[in-house]
């Protein structure tokens, strides 16, 4: 299965492999999506995971024991139909192709499945349309 998961990890573990053993111990192809530390010295981590359920199950298991907060993320935008123009300058930054317009409406269209939750869209839209959501 592929899905993304969100860690957040005290400063404690700032220096300890995760991703690391992430791929190595439970076999797992990993994409960082986001990565920040804040000022606190605690640690997010976005990655788009995809492994064997079992093995994702596994890891997460694992992580908690480290002290490591997990959450699968489905996606991580969400948009407000009302707010939004469809002017389409979100598209330009959607590298995944999450969101579309076309044919026949025009109107923006947004593929969850397909969002890997960059973040990317939330800045350019000019009317605030686009808004981050912490899980789903
Ligand atoms: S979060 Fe990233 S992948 Fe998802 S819709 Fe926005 S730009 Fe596209
Ligand atoms: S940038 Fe904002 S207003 Fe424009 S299409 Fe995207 S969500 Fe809609």
């Amino acid at each position: 299965m592929k899905t993304k998961l969100k860690i957040t990890f005290p400063a404690h573990l700032t220096s300890t492999p995760l991703t690391y053993i992430l791929v190595k111990e439970f076999d797992l192809m990993i994409n960082i999506l986001k990565a920040d530390i804040d000022f606190n010295h605690i640690g997010n981590i976005l990655y788009e995971i995809t492994g064997e359920i079992d093995k994702i199950d596994l890891t997460l298991k694992h992580l908690k024991t480290l002290g490591v907060k997990c959450e699968l993320i489905k996606s991580t935008i969400a948009i407000d139909e009302k707010l939004c123009t469809d002017c389409g300058l979100c598209i330009s930054v959607c590298f995944s192709q999450a969101l579309t317009i076309g044919e026949p409406d025009w109107a923006l269209d947004f593929d969850t499945d397909k969002c890997v939750g960059c973040n990317h869209c939330v800045p350019v839209c000019p009317s605030r349309a686009i808004y981050e959501i912490a899980s789903q």
